[in-house]
């Protein structure tokens, strides 16, 4: 990658996760514009990145990062830059003091009642125990409408307050719904047709991505270092949307996670948990799961590294809040960025959506195909300094 070489650029990208990344390959490659990518992180990769940790065990900083899609399209592009490893991610629940599997299958139930249910036995026991729901609005109506009251408060309840510090009733029904129940025995977290991760890990996906002659990569540089200094045509924003407008109307909700460490011997390369991620639902324990990363680096060592996630407030915005409250919130700022024709809002923070990686290259690719024509416009020095409309 190169670094900062120039005090002018046709395309100035916030961001160098998956959004800033194939918005900036995109405009190198395919519109020949000159790109400057920021980052106010010491790495590229965004809430993806990864390493090796002192151990030599792949890590990934920010949590988990497992990708799955059913979208051909997706895999192809990214294909470009990587070769992937197939994974199959699986979950189990600490619930009644047993390791029980999550998503919610046969297996759970017949393990936490004792029972030896078949499928129809199962659908015919969620069938009495299932709330009927007059209209699916939140994250509790989703969960007590198919599974019933016992099962959201063993699995859901205490896991989402945790994680959201909102009761589920509070939260849009789209974050709980992401979790299927299953009256079979399929274990694995996702369905979708490509599971698998970067065969050599996100960042070196990262880095081919950005390695091209046409763009250069700051890092540990914050918009604010850059803006008065810079010169830029367009400008390519995936940070949060309310940063970009100081805020004017609030802030917009986040959530964060602060990650408590640990690597422990191994010996003969044992593992700590029997899979990768272990869900901790009790409330009366403060963090959310816990996750041990050779399950999914897939590394043989006589050492395994471990993380336990614990919820906050405070830390890098993770996680966009989906309520309705903040949908309006944000309404008022996508309606600043839609009447600005020289700034591109995309990703996660940037749209104030809990976007999965693969639906963020995506959208990604979309925009960038609606914003074709004005980025190839784009000349080094036409907006910058000091954009004129966006920011007061
Ligand atoms: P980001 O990756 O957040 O990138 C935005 C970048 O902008 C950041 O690097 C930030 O430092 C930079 N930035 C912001 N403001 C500024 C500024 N003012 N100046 C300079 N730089 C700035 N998705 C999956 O598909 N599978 C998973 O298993 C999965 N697990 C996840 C687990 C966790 C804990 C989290 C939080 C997310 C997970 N995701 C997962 C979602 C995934 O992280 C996102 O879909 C994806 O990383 C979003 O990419 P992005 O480019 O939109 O945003
Ligand atoms: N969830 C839960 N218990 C679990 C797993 C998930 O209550 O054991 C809820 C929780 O609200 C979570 C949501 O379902 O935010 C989506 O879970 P997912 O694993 O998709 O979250 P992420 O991977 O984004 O952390």
């Amino acid at each position: 990658m190169n670094p900062a070489r120039s005090d002018a650029y046709d395309v100035l990208v916030v961001g160098a996760g998956f959004a800033g990344a194939i918005m900036a390959e995109r405009a190198a490659s395919q519109l020949g514009r000159r790109v400057l990518v920021v980052d106010r992180r010491p790495y590229v990769g965004g809430n993806a990145h990864d390493r090796l940790d002192e151990a030599g065990i792949r890590v990934h900083d920010h949590g988990p990062h497992l990708f799955h899609t059913n979208a051909q399209h997706v895999v192809e592009y990214l294909s470009r830059f990587t070769d992937w490893r197939p994974y199959e991610h699986r979950v189990l629940a600490a619930v009644d003091g047993k390791l029980v599997p999550i998503p919610i299958n046969l297996d759970t139930v017949n393990r936490l009642y004792g029972l030896d249910l078949d499928a129809q036995g199962m659908e015919a026991w969620l069938a009495q125990r299932a709330e009927p729901v007059a209209e699916t609005r939140t994250s509790e109506d989703v969960v007590v409408g198919r599974v019933g009251r016992e099962l959201y408060e063993k699995f859901f309840r205490g896991y989402t307050r945790k994680l959201w510090a909102r009761d589920p009733s509070e939260l849009a029904a789209s974050v709980a719904g992401r979790i299927p129940t299953r009256t079979n025995r399929d274990d694995r977290y996702f369905t979708d047709s490509h599971q698998a991760l970067p065969a050599d890990g996100y960042t070196p996906m990262f880095e081919r991505m950005l390695d091209h002659p046409l763009i250069d990569v700051a890092l540990s540089t914050h918009f604010d270092d850059v803006r008065g200094a810079l010169r830029w045509g367009h400008l390519v924003w995936t940070g949060p949307i309310d940063d970009f407008y100081d805020r004017r109307y609030g802030p917009l909700p986040y959530r964060s996670l602060r990650f408590e460490w640990e690597t422990v011997p191994t010996p003969g390369g044992a593992l700590l948990q029997p899979v990768a991620q272990v869900n901790v639902p009790d409330e009366s324990i403060p963090y959310t799961r816990t996750v041990e990363y050779r399950h999914i680096s897939g590394q043989d060592a006589e050492v395994s590294t471990i993380t336990r996630e614990y919820p906050s407030d405070e830390g890098d915005p993770f996680y966009p809040v989906p309520a309705p409250e903040n949908r309006e919130l944000y309404h008022r700022y996508a309606a600043l960025a839609e009447a600005d024709p020289d700034v591109t809002f995309v990703g996660r923070l940037a749209r104030y959506q809990y976007l999965n990686m693969d639906q963020v290259t995506a959208q990604a690719l979309v925009t960038f195909e609606r914003v074709r024509a004005r980025l190839a416009q784009a000349h080094a020095g036409a907006a910058g300094p000091f954009h004129p409309t966006a920011r007061s």
